[in-house]
């Protein structure tokens, strides 16, 4: 079993992977994921027991608490506490110093320092004696303890104090930051209902959209979501998918028609059955993708995670060398003797060390940034399913291009009929129709048309068309190669439109000219993806000849027709060899394509449910000008994430190599290290401008 749990207060993603750790433990708990950034707990469990032990050990870690109902949390932290902390601080830090150097009354001074370093200092010790009893050290606490225990230990009054002061303003600071962001980020969530109103005869009683079960009949009133996919049972309604599709026109339902979660009710109240549980409505769906894409961690997340694993154990142990180490080696080469040498210099470069060991500007602003281009998407209508795909997205260098429903509309219509006997015109849309009603493909829509006939035992030929049976008859709907592959005998017929071959019995019935209109965006996208320096390609199984006039109209150079399935797949590896391929589809006989590609986008709305399931990115408004955008996002997404680890390294060998030198002080190391990280944060932000 599976469940995303919301939670609160989780504060650094260090905590996270302890959270996380302590919920694997759990016996029945198969993983768990707990992210940070979205303040979500994936978990996969196998007993309800288990289940609810997990809630309880979250809820006992730290100052987590886990919201109930799944609902995003609301609430909006205004940090009143911290602030006090911080203001409280600051004064008695102010008079310590007033105390300390006009008026020279140093006991006083002392007393109002131990005031200040505790005002902001107290929730740091403690959760350093807490975490030291769990035996988890090594923690940001533990060092800040460290560092300002230290320096009070030389007589450095003023710099401990100091010391913590920084920190803890840095961390509220830093909290601010990221809250900001999550709240762009939960602004999507704005797509789901509060709650729902459900009808038991005479009585109404409201739910939250997670306790609607198929089947009940659900009021829905003037201005509200509708809470899951339904049924419309009231006569009409009037609905705004805007959130939704990005459609700005109203729609009208009418009763036994499909409302979809996420509309909002732009007319009268009505009633509707539900006829899926939420976490299966499209609402539903969108937003566990998007939950869920902080899961799929990008290689220079999955990097700088490792790195800081590394680091921090690195650091703190040069600590302990500049601390004993160089002090003993320093007397026996300065005097022969063995003894702690120039102690304090060495000791007070130790703890700059144990200030700066702390990773958290890249722990912290690296996976930040992936998640505010991951909403920044969300924003625009692309759901990236992980930051994995921000990064291809950022360095793909061809584009594949399906044709049929992509690059085209995929609404056809009959424009002409050939058929092979006079008078033949009403007998080829008959059998067509009767096969075509078998199949899903954009093309089976030409044909809605009521025909006498039923066809049976329909198989589709993935990229060729169908065959079956009628009246006992073999029947083939398809293309030429199908028809020959059957071994009739059709005409080769010259057309820029899609051509569909009809044959019954052994006899060539005719041949169907469908048209399907380009898309208007089709040719700006193509010509944005260029400029970006990406190659573009066509591959279709539709003849030359088409396939020729749709790359002319919109502008693309290479194309490959006539490709069956298997072939694309050949060429997805070929193209896989050369560089980054992303490749784009409909999900109509291309889905291992998909599979194949290192990014596949799928159209969302024309596109088939495997196809949005198979594919890594989807365009949910089925606009194509959203793949150049998003390409656009995850390569600024990407130079972000690269400053912010460039920037900060540098600024933590820089200050190491100070602070060996002594050239640094205590406080000087906390203030470049919370400057950097919330440099650091800030530029994350940047993203969703
Ligand atoms: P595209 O790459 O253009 O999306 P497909 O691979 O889906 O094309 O299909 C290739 C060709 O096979 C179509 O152009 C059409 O001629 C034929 N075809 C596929 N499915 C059908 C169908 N259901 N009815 C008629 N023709 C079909
Ligand atoms: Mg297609």
């Amino acid at each position: 079993m599976r469940k995303l749990l919301h939670i609160q207060n989780l504060d650094c993603p260090v905590c996270a992977e302890a959270l996380q750790s302590d919920l694997r433990k759990i016996k029945g708990v198969t993983d768990a994921q707990v992210e940070y950034l979205s303040q979500t707990i994936a978990l996969e469990y196998e007993s309800e027991a288990a289940l609810q032990k997990a809630i309880k050990t979250a809820n006992r870690f730290e100052e987590v608490k886990v919201l109930d109902g799944g609902m995003v949390a609301a609430k909006e932290d205004l940090h009143g506490r911290e602030w006090l902390q911080i203001l409280s601080s600051a004064l008695f830090l102010l008079s310590g110093i007033l105390f300390e150097f006009f008026v020279e009354w140093t006991v006083a001074a002392y007393v109002l320092y131990a005031a200040s370093y505790l005002a902001v200092g107290y929730p740091v010790l403690l959760s350093t004696a807490k975490n030291i009893a769990k035996g988890r050290i090594f923690d940001e606490n533990f060092l800040m303890t460290v560092a300002s225990v230290g320096a009070i230990a030389l007589g450095e009054f003023l710099e401990g104090v100091a010391v913590m002061f920084l920190y803890q303003l840095g961390e509220l600071l830093q909290s601010m930051a990221v809250g900001a962001s999550r709240k762009s980020v939960t602004e999507l969530m704005a797509l789901k209902s509060e709650r729902a109103t459900r009808i038991k005869g005479e009585a109404q009683e409201e739910i939250t959209p997670e306790e609607a079960q198929i089947g009940d009949i659900l009021l829905v009133k003037a201005g509200e979501k509708a809470p899951t996919d339904g049924e419309l049972l009231s006569e009409s309604a009037l609905l705004d998918y805007q959130s939704l599709t990005g459609e700005a026109e109203l729609c009208t339902v009418r009763a036994g028609d499909e409302v979809l979660s996420g509309g909002i009710n732009a007319g009268d109240s009505y009633t509707m059955r539900a006829t899926s549980p939420y976490q299966e409505s499209r609402v539903g769906r969108i937003l566990e993708m998007v939950e869920n894409a902080a899961a799929g961690k990008a290689a220079p997340e999955k990097f700088i995670a490792k790195f800081a694993k590394f680091y921090t154990p690195i650091v703190c142990l040069l600590a302990v060398v500049l601390a004993v180490v160089a002090p003993l080696l320093g007397g026996l080469l300065a005097d022969g003797r063995l003894y702690f040498w120039r102690f304090p210099r060495f000791f007070h470069s130790a703890l700059t060390f144990l200030v700066i060991s702390c990773p958290c500007a890249l722990v912290i602003s690296v996976p930040l940034t992936y998640f505010s281009g991951v909403g920044r998407c969300a924003k625009e209508g692309i759901l990236v399913k992980g930051a994995t795909y921000l990064d291809t997205l950022a360095k793909t260098q061809t584009v594949a291009f399906d044709k049929t429903g992509t690059l085209t509309e995929g609404v056809f219509a009959a424009r002409s009929l050939s058929p092979a006997q006079a008078g033949g015109e009403r007998e080829l849309l008959n059998v067509a129709a009767a096969l075509e009603k078998h199949s899903a493909h954009p093309i089976a829509k030409a044909f809605a048309n009521d025909t006498p006939y039923t066809a049976s035992d329909v198989r589709e030929k993935a990229g060729k068309g169908l065959v079956g049976k009628i009246e006992g008859k073999d029947v083939a709907v398809g293309n030429r190669a199908l028809l020959q592959e059957e071994g009739i005998f059709a005409p080769e017929i010259e057309s820029e439109h899609t051509l569909v071959y009809v044959a019954k019995g052994k006899d060539y019935l005719g041949c169907i000219e469908i048209g399907d209109r380009v898309r208007a965006e089709s040719k700006a996208s193509i010509e944005a993806l260029n400029g970006m320096g990406i190659q573009t390609v066509m591959w279709t199984g539709d003849n030359e000849k088409r396939a020729k006039a749709i790359a002319n109209e919109v502008g693309m150079v290479a194309l490959n027709a006539k490709l069956l399935p298997d072939e694309k797949l050949k060429k997805a590896e070929e193209a896989k060899r050369e560089g980054v391929l992303t490749y784009i589809g409909d999900g109509m006989n291309d889905a291992p394509v998909m599979l194949a590609a290192d990014c596949a986008v799928s159209m969302g709305k024309l596109g088939s449910a495997a196809a949005v399931e198979a594919s890594d990115v989807v365009l949910v408004k089925d606009d194509l000008s959203a793949l150049p955008k998003a390409v656009k996002i995850a390569k600024r997404t990407r130079s972000i994430v690269f400053q912010n680890i460039v920037g900060s390294i540098a600024t933590k060998v820089g200050c190491m190599a100070l602070g060996a030198a002594g050239a640094l002080p205590l406080w000087g190391a906390v203030f470049a290290d919370v400057g950097v990280m919330l440099l650091a944060v800030l530029n994350a932000l940047r993203v969703k401008r």
